[in-house]
């Protein structure tokens, strides 16, 4: 038998998927997917789970508990908003320590609350139980989507068009700020924190948005993707996951990649390679997207959505540097 770490998270998905199958003919679409897809008769039911553990997917020490409060929704709602789906309700479960106190899971809650307004979503259950150490949240969203308008991480055809939306590799510098800023303030508590032009990128990592608005705005323009997932573990992973589930090859333009400049400037400054920070940097939470060439016309009015490459007929994953240089996607080590 094969070492967990051997398997890496994906090899283990991957394993877990092997061992399953599906009794129910409802249930539509199973593991593998940003959500899975019940079927309803009259429209598909979206059911999608994350969970976020401290020490592992934040730290307290620079992540206020309302924003992660808000963070937790968001990240679950994009997995909806990935299938082109609305999010409806939510349960939330929390395991938490007796070091922390009535006031930090009302500040939890809050950011909660904020999240359910901000997508339109109810909060209808949960668990609540102790911890022997920190914090765990476990967010699960119930969404739906009509049939014809279902995408899933495997329709993309050769040529179609692929888009993301916003900007990439801000959230991977922001933690990067985060941790700089922790690790000076360990050495000298009486420092003040040095944050003030490194807002945006702060604000991508610790309170990420769903891109509902480009769900919204995409069925204005009546343009269904043929494939979309979100950038949750960064976009050359998820081109790798765009693949696999199409069998088709991605061609990706770096050069085309949406950057801000506070990304650029301050990957320079950390003398970290951009193409690292954009590329393999994670946690962004943009939508990425395969379009057909006749609704390429359609979606120019979506300001925030940018063709970045295509579906190739090579079977294989390209990302082009601005040099002109070709090298190859490949699957990124154990996570
Ligand atoms: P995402 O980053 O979009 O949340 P993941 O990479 O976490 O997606 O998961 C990919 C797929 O594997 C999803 O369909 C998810 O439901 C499924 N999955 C992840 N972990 C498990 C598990 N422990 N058991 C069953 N399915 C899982
Ligand atoms: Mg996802």
């Amino acid at each position: 038998m094969k070492k967990l770490e051997e398997l890496g998270e994906f090899g283990l998905i991957d394993r877990i998927k092997s061992q399953t199958s599906l009794k129910n003919t409802t249930s539509f679409v199973g593991i593998g997917d940003d959500a899975a897809v019940i079927d309803q008769g009259s429209h598909y039911s979206l059911l999608s789970t994350d969970l976020m553990v401290e020490g592992v997917h934040f730290d307290l020490a620079y992540h206020p508990l309302k924003h992660l409060g808000y963070k937790a929704v968001a990240v679950n709602v994009s997995d909806i908003a990935a299938m082109n789906g609305i999010p409806k309700q939510i349960t939330v479960s929390i395991a938490i320590s007796n070091r922390f106190g009535l006031a930090a899971v009302d500040e939890l809650y809050e950011g909660i609350h904020l999240g359910c307004e901000a997508y339109n979503v109810d909060l209808v259950g949960g668990d609540t139980t102790a911890s022997r150490a920190g914090i765990v949240i476990s967010v699960s969203v119930l969404g739906e989507v009509t049939k014809d308008k279902l995408v899933l991480r495997s329709g993309s055809r050769e040529n179609d068009i692929l888009c993301v939306t916003g900007d990439l590799g801000a959230a991977y510098m922001g933690v990067q700020v985060l941790e700089r800023e922790k690790q000076e303030f360990l050495a000298n508590p009486n420092m003040q924190p040095q944050l003030e032009n490194k807002s945006y990128l702060v604000g991508k990592q610790l309170k990420p948005d769903a891109r509902m608005d480009i769900i919204h705005e995409l069925a204005e323009k009546g343009v269904v993707p043929t494939s979309m997932m979100d950038i949750s573990d960064g976009l050359a992973s998820e081109i790798l996951h765009l693949s696999k589930a199409s069998g088709n090859g991605f061609t990706v333009f770096f050069d085309n990649i949406p950057i801000e400049n506070i990304t650029l400037e301050t990957s320079t400054e950390f003398n970290i390679n951009p193409v690292v920070a954009v590329v393999n940097g994670g946690e962004d939470y943009e939508l990425l997207m395969t379009i057909k060439q006749e609704d390429y016309e359609n979606i120019k009015g979506i300001l925030d959505l940018t063709p970045i490459g295509f579906v190739n007929n090579e079977k294989m994953n390209w990302l082009v540097l601005n040099s002109g240089e070709k090298t190859e996607i490949k699957a990124p080590g154990w996570k």
